[in-house]
């Protein structure tokens, strides 16, 4: 393979962040490397912001906030529908970024520039929902709500689907009126500053900032700041529970998508060729490797349909293949770093070492000397209460357990910090229900999963997060209400 660098067409200018609609140089001069999943090799250079170079964000965020908010819906709709446009004619260039940056596979990279115009384009359509409501009062009297944007917010993503959390992150808070401050994932800041780029003529100067840096740097600043009133964040449980620490200072409004280690639960009734393509595709190996909170890590399996279940499952899981996201014959790519590959082998060392059956991958593709490449792992015998039960891996390790009556497999899915997604797989119209009525999750699929259509709340119950996301509620969430309460 060539260097990934020379595949790659920047159009945001080098070792510059984009600081309230100005190209700027990191105020301190540190500069963090960019580099690629794939092939290890530096793709960019970027500045790692300090607290000074959000001050100076925040200060043209806040001069701009004020007429951004001011301007009809209508308009900030068009301008943000303009703006993904312009993501989709640039669509390719930033699904060879994505790929070569975040190391998933090409196809998905290119379903995630989609989603995050399609983001855009749904919060746009949204916008004038924003308003507030009449409540019921006495003659004499007029009692009205009015909901209006909070100015500047802050948002942090995560590192798994870079330009697909950038477009959603950003659509809610300017349809609601707000600048936005946004600090995508150190390791992944290429699309989200090409994002910025292509912002440009588009949204006026201040109403988006790119700010690429470190969690404890300008991401910990932007968490702290009593000036930011609002933060929405992506990201794991330790650092959004800092995120809501630090916010608390400030009583700030914090929604928090977290982690997960989302439960499907495969019943004796189904098709068991389905049920195994279905867990395959819930695992999102394909989409990131298995890096991905909805990730359906833990697969519960009925006693009675175990063995033959694992068979289809390993049959199905060893037909994919892993390799360079480039091309298009392989459809898993990479883990996002050197420690994370290690982290993920030491969960699946430490899952044999507590009595987990290694039944398929988890070593290097052969051929793949360099990248951080690993075969999608499935370990069956994992005990309730051991490491892999409990923890996330945020990668491609299933961890099969069995369970003889619907209360039991009930009793595994819910015993986790975590209520992000669940699934349950039953040919049983009332089983079904049964089941879903009694999880812990902010997402359940029946049968499924299927797609998520625009407007569907997501976010997670317990550990997994506060809030709802892509939804009216998000939107919502953007703005304060005020009640105003008149005589007459
Ligand atoms: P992470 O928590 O390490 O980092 C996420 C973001 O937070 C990054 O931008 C990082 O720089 C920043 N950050 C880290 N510490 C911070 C701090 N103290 N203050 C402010 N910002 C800080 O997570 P990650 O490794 O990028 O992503 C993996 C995690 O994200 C997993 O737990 C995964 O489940 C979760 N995730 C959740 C969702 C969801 O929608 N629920 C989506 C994607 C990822």
């Amino acid at each position: 393979m060539t260097t990934t660098k020379s595949m790659i067409d920047l159009h945001a200018p080098a070792e510059k962040i984009f600081v309230a609609g100005r190209w700027e140089s990191g105020v301190t001069g540190a500069l963090m490397n960019v580099e690629s999943p794939v092939d290890e090799s530096v793709l960019a250079r970027v500045p790692s912001a300090s607290a000074a170079d959000l001050d100076r964000a925040y200060t043209g965020a806040a001069a701009a906030a004020e007429a951004w908010g001011s301007i009809s819906w209508v308009q900030r709709a068009k301008l943000m529908r303009e703006l993904a446009e312009r993501v989709r004619e640039s669509a390719e260039r930033l699904a060879v970024i994505e790929a070569l940056d975040s190391g998933n596979p090409i196809a998905a990279c290119r379903d995630d520039v989609e989603a995050a115009a399609e983001g855009l384009n749904h919060m746009a359509g949204l916008a004038g929902e924003a308003g507030g409501r009449t409540i019921p009062s006495r003659s004499g009297t007029l009692v009205y709500t009015r909901r209006r944007p909070f100015g500047v917010v802050g948002r942090i993503t995560a590192y798994n689907h870079p330009l697909r959390f950038a477009g959603k992150a950003i659509a809610a808070p300017l349809a609601a009126g707000n600048a936005v401050i946004l600090k995508p994932a150190d390791q992944t800041p290429l699309t989200s500053l090409e994002l910025a780029r292509l912002s440009e003529g588009i949204l006026p100067p201040g109403v988006l900032s790119v700010l690429s840096g470190t969690g404890a740097g300008v991401g910990s600043a932007i968490a702290g700041d009593p000036r930011i009133r609002r933060i929405g964040f992506t990201g794991s449980v330790e650092a959004g529970r800092a995120v809501l620490s630090a916010g608390a200072r400030g009583i700030k409004s914090v929604s928090l998508e977290l982690g997960g280690k989302n439960p499907i639960i495969i019943c004796d009734d189904v098709d068991l060729e389905a049920a195994a393509l279905a867990t395959v595709r819930g695992m999102n190996l394909t989409s990131s490797n298995g890096q991905s909170c909805q990730s359906n890590s833990r697969v519960l399996v009925q006693d009675s349909i175990h063995e033959e279940f694992i068979d289809i499952l390993v049959e199905h899981i060893s037909r994919l293949r892993v390799g360079d996201p480039l091309d298009p014959e392989k459809n898993v790519g990479t883990l996002i770093s050197a420690p994370h590959l290690e982290r993920v082998m030491g969960y699946i060392r430490r899952a044999v070492e507590e009595g987990a059956v290694l039944r398929h991958g988890g070593g290097r593709p052969a051929g793949q000397e360099r990248g951080y490449f690993i075969e999608p792992a499935v370990l069956s015998d994992v005990a309730p209460g051991s490491t892999l039960a409990k923890e996330e891996v945020f990668g491609p390790v299933l961890a099969i357990m069995r369970w003889r009556n619907d209360d039991e497999a009930i009793q595994i899915a819910n015993d986790t910090e975590f209520g992000l997604a669940a699934n349950v797989l039953t040919a049983s119209f009332d089983r079904a229900h049964r089941i879903a009525d009694r999880l812990e999750a902010g997402v359940v699929w029946i049968n499924g999963p299927t797609e998520r259509p625009p407007g569907t709340p997501f976010g997670g119950l317990k550990n997994s997060g506060l809030g709802k996301e892509q939804s009216l509620e998000e939107l919502l969430s953007y703005t304060q209400e005020t009640a105003v309460l008149a005589a007459y």
